[in-house]
């Protein structure tokens, strides 16, 4: 399989299915993103205990890209800690929006990379992850908007 079909074929399987759609139980913060863009928004809930994601989940509504890309990061940030998932945005956000080579930890995330080829898209792919900065920023349940 070649690297556009599996780009392709996890973005619809996320898109269509996303993983982690609701809220958590006795959320610690939640933020609200919006990409006026495209359309697409977005509402993250988390548990943090001790500066570990205990939970992180989504609702919203938008293109395949952003509900994909919050269903991926949802995934791939369940149980690390806050600087963890900082640190993981630093190297999403260089390969997808720096055209950096993505870095192996990325994983499955590394198929959004191929947003690259579509400008507009960039900031569908990137949403979930500035709203998920905002979120961590803050130190009590107070609504933002990334
Ligand atoms: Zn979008």
């Amino acid at each position: 399989m070649d690297v556009r079909e599996l780009y392709q074929e996890v973005i619809v399987d996320h898109g269509t299915r996303p993983r982690h759609v609701g809220r958590c139980d006795s959320p610690t913060a939640s933020c609200d993103g919006h990409n006026p863009l495209c359309g697409d928004q977005l509402t993250l809930t988390a548990r943090v205990v001790d500066g570990r994601l205990e939970d992180l989940q989504f609702t919203g509504s938008g293109c395949a890209i952003s509900m994909a890309s919050a269903s991926l990061m949802a995934e791939a940030l369940q149980g690390k800690t806050e600087a963890e998932a900082l640190a993981l945005f630093e190297r999403f956000h260089a390969a997808v929006a720096e055209g950096d080579e993505p870095d192996p930890s990325l994983g499955k995330l590394a198929v959004l990379v191929g947003v690259r080829a579509y400008p507009m898209r960039v900031k569908c792919a990137t949403l979930a992850w500035h709203t998920l900065k905002s979120l961590l920023a803050q130190e009590s349940e107070v609504a933002c908007t990334a």
